[in-house]
């Protein structure tokens, strides 16, 4: 199983004029595969800075802040508030929090009021070999303005139920403004990229307890904290991934949090504790010899 893990750690994706992939192995031992051709991201697209973290190797961490440009995501009842700029407040706050802390590096995905593909968001981090990635959002339930608190969503093939569902539509339906083809299930390896995709999925559902852990006695979820939903966002087989809806804009006492600096402050300090406890401990598994 080991073997095979070294193998997952080595996914990438082929350039349009990249020979046809095998995917087995080639004299390096490394393994080549092949995500759809027909989604690729584009060959441009511009990395993001990371900033820098003390220590050897220190892990890296994507933050996305959701929408942008000319998608604005879910628009608030309240002082028409967009969730495209909350979002990129939420993730500029715990950007700076983990910056300031150093054990992590920290990139995101966008700085600024500008439109990225759901495709091109997971791929920022897989070329820059990150080690988490954190999509930021804002909840919206226009028939129900007593629902409030923040939801943690982690990938599933089957949305656990039809809220998820609803919600994989809104949000996948951005790449769709975008005119572009949505993932497509991987046509090579399918086994590798199944095996890797489940590793994530299981490192995704741990930071997602973590993050719960460390953040609720902070500020407010959803009595179902951690659900799960097929997000295109979510989709990098090799890098756990978690999409965080930080309250609802619908909810004025949510909308109202949110917005706040201080708000923005308590989320990225819930943040921070539990990407630095989840790196802590999974340093610690990696250095626990084998039974
Ligand atoms: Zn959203």
């Amino acid at each position: 199983m080991a073997y095979l893990i070294a193998l997952l750690a080595t996914l990438f994706i082929f350039g349009d004029s990249a020979p046809a992939p095998s995917g087995g192995l080639d004299g390096s031992g490394e393994v080549t595969i092949a995500l759809d051709p027909l989604t690729e991201p584009r060959e441009d697209l511009p990395l993001p800075r990371v900033t820098p973290a003390r220590g050897e190797d220190p892990p890296l961490v994507v933050i996305d802040a959701g929408h942008g440009g000319r998608d604005p995501g879910a628009a608030s009842p309240f002082g028409e508030r967009l969730e495209k700029h909350v979002t990129l407040a939420i993730a500029r706050a715990i950007r700076n929090d983990l910056a300031q802390s150093g054990r992590v590096r920290v990139a995101l995905t966008r700085e600024d009021d500008r439109y990225l593909l759901l495709q091109d968001r997971y791929e920022i981090a897989r070329r820059l070999g990150a080690d988490l990635f954190i999509s930021i959002h804002a909840d919206a339930a226009p028939s129900n303005d007593g629902a409030r608190g923040a939801t943690i969503y982690t990938l599933s093939e089957v949305a656990s139920d039809r809220h998820a569902a609803l919600l994989a539509q809104r949000e996948n339906s951005a790449d769709l403004v975008g005119g572009a083809r949505l993932s497509q299930d991987p046509t090579v390896n399918v086994i590798l990229i199944d095996l890797a995709q489940r590793e994530s999925m299981d490192v995704s559902a741990d930071f997602a307890r973590i993050l719960y852990r460390e953040a609720s006695s902070v500020f407010p979820f959803r009595p179902e904290w951690h659900r799960f939903a097929s997000l295109v966002v979510l989709k990098a087989p090799d890098i756990p991934s978690v999409l965080f809806e930080s309250g609802y804009l619908t909810n004025e006492v949510d909308v109202a949090y949110i917005h706040s600096p201080e708000g923005q402050r308590q989320i990225a300090d819930g943040m921070r504790r539990a990407v630095e406890a989840h790196f802590a401990r999974r340093f610690l598994a990696a250095r626990r010899p084998e039974a």
